[in-house]
């Protein structure tokens, strides 16, 4: 049991200072401020022999900022705000690392700060609940709190090539760039690398080299900066008021207010697209490509209409065509590694002293005393340049010997790649805080805005543990863990796991594989902080003299897109359905279904029509690319017996189509409260006797015939089989229950727990309800198929449920019930779903592994079993 409070400092066995932090970046500077200012004994150190961090270390030709620097500065000192006046629209180098001088001096911060000292280790000391941390002078600091400000980007990477130490001539690296000026007049200069540090310093390296040879693994998209004084227009909109302007920009996705677009690229005609692209290639604004349309981050065919836009820029600035094309990216997305801005970079390439190496055709074999052998040529250089980025996000971190508890190393807990709480701790390691630490946006936002959030949460967290008698705080192992997936779930949903870049630690060789930074947004991600917070600091464990607490639980368990949809609906106020006529939620729903991308392209679509139980029905056959015949799945829309057609759920009927190879027919059938129970059920069985009767008429295979169904349409399905059963036939192989009606009881656990908030609700099932059947029919199998006396001799099934669903134990009871009758039934439960999430085809992406496991299980209900490629 800790019994140490907080406060005390000093003694045998008690801390030096209260807080130790490493680096005195736009990270450490601003924590040592916060910090001292809330009374707490704070100590920096830092391995450099002044203030600055990245601005400290990159003082290569070019470097400057690529975050408008009006953005790209401090928002917590107004009256810094007003005495600083940036020059430049990109600020360079020399004056961002003014700029913090001019910080560290005007709060005196330096006096706190220990240059020229590099932390070697941090061990936790568990009996004394204080940090151990060692440094190369020797010394020990014992501290109760350790924060790691030690940067995302600012190990340099060691280039992995063959002989780089061999060089005799000048070696350079961008990251490690000499305080003396370095001139390159007359002389041949190698540039290995073309990521955003060398695409800035190529075209000024390019003015003095006698001859510039660049060495190129994989080109980057780059756009010209338009770099030039503060846009008038920019300055006025922040000077008007900057309070507003900054709290903007804490609650924007990047850090950068900025407006997102909602439409998406595929939505509109090629020449829009492309106007569209224009504007934004000549803002010379880093993320306004992104911005362009909804649908880039995770759409491949979206975002290749970005890349070959840029791609045409690249072809009409080089002249040679073979440079050209060398220098096309056309092996990641756009925006899946670090975009970039550049000042005549293409240009640079039409120079008559300057060449590009593409080193996919002509790798290097090694650097050699004179220059650099590929497998081709043999260079000679008088000066290297390595540009060759760093071991970003975790590298500062694990470089240090971290110890937790049980002695347990950080570098080996994060082997398979870093697992922490919000970006900010890690369990196992009390007391241990990263600034900007993997699983927070960090990298991906206008890292001076995270850096304030995060500095500014852990300050009040601290606060909390003076105030409330706490010595140790670390998050749980659930907590963290739920993070970890939330933060997978989301870069699941993006193009970004897709490229090798340093997001995903794809630069280091032997490191983990693992997308790095948190991409929901600095507003998503700092609401997720301060709900934490609200909730009792929910997945910490608090410990010392003020008592042990802790409110397990995981923040986000919801799929991110299903979140975002949500979100989409609040703000733009869809109305309840059940709040509505039933005229007006069809028209509602009809409206909606008009905005939803259409799905994937089948074979052939068309529509007709079939003798219903009382009256010809409507059905629209989707068929699959190929010759058939094709196995048959008659399907039925969802919609609560009230809403919808044989059109209705038109995307996901594409997708079943193109992943289960069959011909999906969508039947529609009578609905309440014109007809009530049974008239859906009775229509739906008609359709499927008549179907069978038709198949090889409608181009499938006689005996090959499945249903399925979603919702209320997922009540018909079971229904049905157990109507056909009962008949007799037709023969069903299988069916498929996609969220499904079950049964008429209102209390089950998911009813009271999902009953509001996730799209469905509990009244709008009872307004479903009360529309189609009497109370007194709603018992009867026929509308609550899990009441049937006897569910043996069905039809294999797959009952497909989701976690934030009303409906989701009467479906997990569906399958329960069939299994324990002896069909072969499988129940899928998808995680983080809501009950809308399987037929979004295209918006909700986290679904797609189940929609990809329902094609799976049609095909096996057909005994075929390979699936189809399908995107997405
Ligand atoms: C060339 C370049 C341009 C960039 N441009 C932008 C931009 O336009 N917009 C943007 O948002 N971000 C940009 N970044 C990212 C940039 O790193 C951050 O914006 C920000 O400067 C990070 O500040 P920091 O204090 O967190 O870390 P850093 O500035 O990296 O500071 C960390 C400090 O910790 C010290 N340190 C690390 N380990 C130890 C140790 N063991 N012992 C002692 N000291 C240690 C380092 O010496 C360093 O000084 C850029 C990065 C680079 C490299």
């Amino acid at each position: 049991m800790v019994t140490r409070v907080i406060s005390a400092t000093g003694g045998p066995t008690g801390p030096d200072v209260e807080v130790v932090v490493v680096g005195a970046g736009f990270a450490g500077l601003y924590l040592l401020y916060r910090l001292r200012r809330l009374g707490f004994s704070t100590k920096v150190i830092e391995s450099a022999d002044d203030v600055g961090g990245t601005w400290y270390w990159n003082r290569y030709p070019g470097a400057r900022c690529d975050v408008e620097s009006i953005d790209y500065s401090y928002s917590f000192d107004p009256e810094l705000e007003k005495e600083w006046q940036w020059s430049e629209r990109y600020a360079t180098q020399p004056e961002i690392l003014r700029y913090l001088g001019h910080v560290a001096d005007k709060h005196d911060l330096r006096r706190d700060i220990q240059f020229c000292t590099r932390v070697e280790a941090a061990h936790w000391d568990g009996d004394a609940a204080l940090w151990r941390v060692r440094t190369d002078r020797g010394d020990e600091i014992r501290c109760r709190f350790y924060v790691m400000a030690s940067g995302c980007l600012s190990l340099p990477k060691t280039p992995d090539i063959a002989g780089a130490d061999r060089f005799k001539g000048e070696s350079y690296y961008t990251g490690r760039w000499p305080h003396e000026p370095v001139d390159f007049s007359g002389k041949r200069v190698a540039v290995i690398g073309t990521g955003s540090s060398a695409i800035q310093a190529i075209p000024i390296i390019a003015q003095q080299a006698a001859e510039l040879t660049v060495f190129q693994r994989t080109p980057n998209f780059s756009r010209p900066a338009k770099n030039g004084p503060v846009s008038a227009a920019k300055k006025a909109g922040f000077d008007a008021n900057p309070r507003a302007y900054r709290e903007a920009a804490k609650l924007s996705a990047s850090g950068i207010p900025r407006e997102l677009p909602l439409m998406r690229a595929l939505q509109v005609s090629a020449a829009e697209r492309l106007a569209k692209y224009e504007e934004a290639y000549q803002s010379g604004d880093l993320l306004a490509m992104s911005a362009t349309f909804a649908d880039i981050g995770a759409n491949p065919e979206a975002n290749e209409t970005v890349c070959e836009f840029l791609r045409g820029k690249i072809r009409s600035i080089v002249r040679d065509p073979e440079t050209a094309e060398a220098l096309c990216p056309k092996n990641h997305f756009y925006g899946t590694k670090r975009p970039c801005l550049d000042t005549n970079y293409y240009e640079t390439f039409n120079l008559p002293h300057v060449h590009l190496v593409d080193l996919r055709k002509d790798p290097i074999r090694t650097i050699t005393e004179v220059g650099i052998d590929t497998a081709s040529h043999s260079f000679e250089f008088d000066a290297i340049v390595f540009a060759t980025g760093f071991d970003a996000m975790t590298g500062a971190i694990v470089a240090v010997d971290v110890k937790g508890r049980e002695g347990v190393a950080l570098a080996a807990k994060w082997a398979d790649g870093p697992k922490t709480y919000l970006g900010l701790m890690t369990s196992g390691f009390p007391n241990f805080f990263t600034i900007t630490g993997p699983g927070s946006p960090s990298v991906l936002s206008n890292m001076v805005v995270s850096i304030e959030q995060h500095v500014d949460w852990l300050s009040a967290c601290l606060v909390y543990m003076r105030d409330e008698h706490l010595t140790t705080v670390e998050p749980t192992p659930v907590a963290e863990a739920g993070w970890v997936q939330h933060v997978n779930d989301f870069a699941d949903i993006t193009l970004f796991p897709r490229a090798n870049s340093w997001y995903m630690g794809a630069n280091v060789p032997g490191k983990a594989r693992v997308f790095l930074p948190y991409i929901g947004g600095v507003d998503r991600y700092r609401k997720a902080c301060d709900e934490a917070v609200r909730s009792g600091y929910l997945g910490f464990a608090f410990d010392g003299p003020g008592g042990a607490r802790c409110n397990d639980g995981v923040i986000r368990r919801v799929q991110p897109d299903v979140a975002i949809v949500l979100e989409l609906m609040q703000q733009f106020g869809v109305p309840a359905l059940d709040t509505l006529s039933v005229a007006e939620a069809r028209a509602l729903t009809v409206a909606m279904a008009a905005q939803r991308p259409p799905g994937p392209q089948v074979g052939e679509v068309v529509d007709g029509r079939l003798p219903g139980a009382a009256g010809p029905l409507t059905y629209r056959v989707y068929r699959p690319a190929g010759a058939g015949p094709h196995p048959i799945v008659v399907y039925f829309h969802g919609g609560g017996w009230v809403l919808g057609g044989h059109d209705s759920d038109d995307p996901f009927c594409r997708d079943l189509c193109v992943r289960s190879g069959a011909i999906i027919v969508s039947v529609d059938y009578r609905h309440a409260p014109e007809s009530r129970f049974p008239a859906a059920v009775d229509d739906g069985f008609a359709a499927v006797r008549w179907i069978a009767a038709n198949a090889a008429a409608l181009g499938g295979r006689p005996g090959q015939l499945a249903v399925c169904g979603w919702s209320a349409g997922g009540n018909i399905a079971a229904v049905v089989c157990q109507m056909a059963r009962d008949a007799g036939g037709p023969r069903i192989v299988g069916q498929v229950l996609v969220t499904p009606v079950t049964d008429c009881d209102f209390t089950r656990e998911s009813y009271v727990a999902n009953g509001e908030g996730y799209g469905l609700t509990a009244s709008l099932i009872r307004w479903f309800w009360d529309h189609y059947a009497d109370p007194a029919d709603r018992p009867h199998p026929k509308a609550s198929p899990l009441r049937a006396a006897d569910l043996s001799n069905l039809p294999p099934a797959l009952v497909v449920t989701c976690e934030f669903d009303p409906l989701r134990d009467e479906g997990a009871a569906y399958a329960a019930a069939l299994a324990e009758a002896g069909v072969e039934a499988r129940h899928l439960a998808c995680r983080g779903q809501m009950h809308t999430s399987l037929p979004s085809v295209d918006v909700i992406l986290s679904a797609a592994a189940a929609r990809a496991e329902i094609g799976t299980a049609l095909r096996r209900f057909f005994g075929r079993s390979a699936p189809p490629a399908v995107e997405s």
